[in-house]
């Protein structure tokens, strides 16, 4: 991945972080995610879904509830953008088995990009033959109502940073000097808009055209289709100056420049800004709100209750502290915040 990178940087000049991320996590041969499986003690990072089946019960039971609401409908899509290892699909297919009508009614569609999660999700998804995939929004049916869950996936869409300096707000790039790669500034793009307020010197401030884009983009899909969705991520919900892109390896956070290609690059959600963009094609909006606060209030505490009591002593202390990490504002609780949609109901949606 440095060799391409040199290269590209040599032959067109620096690159946004934007088009840095791009690459790096996307590169259809050496990007990040398209030649390996980044999760779990032999990966670089753990999602909520891999901490517990817990998580994924839960958002299951949310999403059971959502179709109930909607009338029980007779065919709905149901799909999850960035499954991963497909584990969160599995446990929501698993908690919803016993919701009457729920199974034959479903249709799995998968938004991912990543061919080495693709044949695992096909091995975690085996039991429900009719999975389908998509790199795109364009094979989602218009016709029939539509769930969708999304955890951990808008972080990996590429941000872009502003640093203000005393000639005023610049972009920061990547170039490629003596042998090494390095940060540098150029003039902002015209088409970028400048935060406005006071920023000192040396403050920065990420943007991200591109989530934003996905998010039109979502909301267009969802509208015509009518449903709801449910996004899940670290972020904040006030916008705010500061850079949060970080690379992370084998569970240590790196410098961004180091283990290019091998470290995964994500940076924070801006929910605020995200919330405006729905907002502006008129999708409901819910929250966002805690993490921690939207598992309790659909019922994460019960079920943690119900598999202990089933659960040896061992398993249950494993049940306590999965419980701790999601749900605790010391651990995933409070950075990590969900966000509901919905387009044609008129329903309040479960957990906010
Ligand atoms: N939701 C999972 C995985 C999160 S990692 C979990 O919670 O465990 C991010 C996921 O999004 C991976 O499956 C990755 O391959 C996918 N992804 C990242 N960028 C994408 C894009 N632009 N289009 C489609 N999938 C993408």
């Amino acid at each position: 991945m440095d060799k391409i990178l040199q290269d590209y940087i040599t032959k067109n000049g620096p690159v946004d972080i934007g088009a840095f991320m791009q690459m790096v996590l996307g590169h259809p041969q050496h990007g990040y995610y398209m030649k390996k499986d980044p999760f779990g003690a032999a990966g670089d990072f753990t999602t909520a879904p891999e901490i517990s089946q817990m998580f994924g019960e839960v958002i299951g039971a949310w999403v059971a509830d959502v179709w109930i609401k909607m009338g029980s409908p007779s065919a709905f899509t149901l799909l999850e953008m960035g499954p991963g290892r497909g584990t969160l699909m599995a446990d929501m297919m698993r908690a919803t088995e016993n919701v009457k009508g729920f199974h034959s009614a479903c249709s799995i569609h998968l938004l991912e990009m990543s061919p080495v999660l693709k044949d695992i999700q096909k091995n975690t998804l085996k039991a429900f033959p009719g999975v389908q995939w998509h790199e795109t929004f364009k094979g989602i049916s218009p016709e029939q109502p539509l769930i969708a869950v999304a955890n951990e996936f808008l972080d990996a869409l590429p941000v872009r940073q502003l640093v203000m300096t005393d000639a005023g707000w610049k972009e920061r790039v990547i170039d490629f000097k003596d042998g090494q790669f390095v940060f540098g500034l150029a003039t902002p793009s015209p088409f970028i808009s400048l935060p406005e307020g006071r920023a000192e010197e040396g403050e920065i401030y990420e943007l991200s055209p591109e989530r934003s884009a996905f998010m039109k983009n979502f909301c267009g899909v969802l509208k015509k289709a009518k449903g709801a969705a449910l996004f899940i991520d670290y972020g904040y919900s006030e916008p705010g100056i500061g850079e949060s892109l970080q690379a992370l390896y084998k569970h240590q956070y790196v410098p961004v420049l180091e283990h290019i290609g091998d470290a995964d690059l994500t940076a924070h959600v801006d929910f605020a800004a995200l919330k405006e963009e729905c907002r502006s094609v008129e999708a409901m909006v819910s929250g966002p709100v805690r993490q921690g606060d939207f598992l309790q209030s659909t019922g994460i505490n019960q079920r943690a209750a119900w598999l202990s009591a089933k659960a040896t002593e061992k398993q249950a202390q494993d049940i306590e502290s999965a419980l701790h990490r999601l749900t605790s504002s010391d651990e995933m609780g409070l950075l990590f915040k969900v966000m509901g949609l919905s387009y044609g109901y008129d329903f309040t949606l479960a957990g906010f």
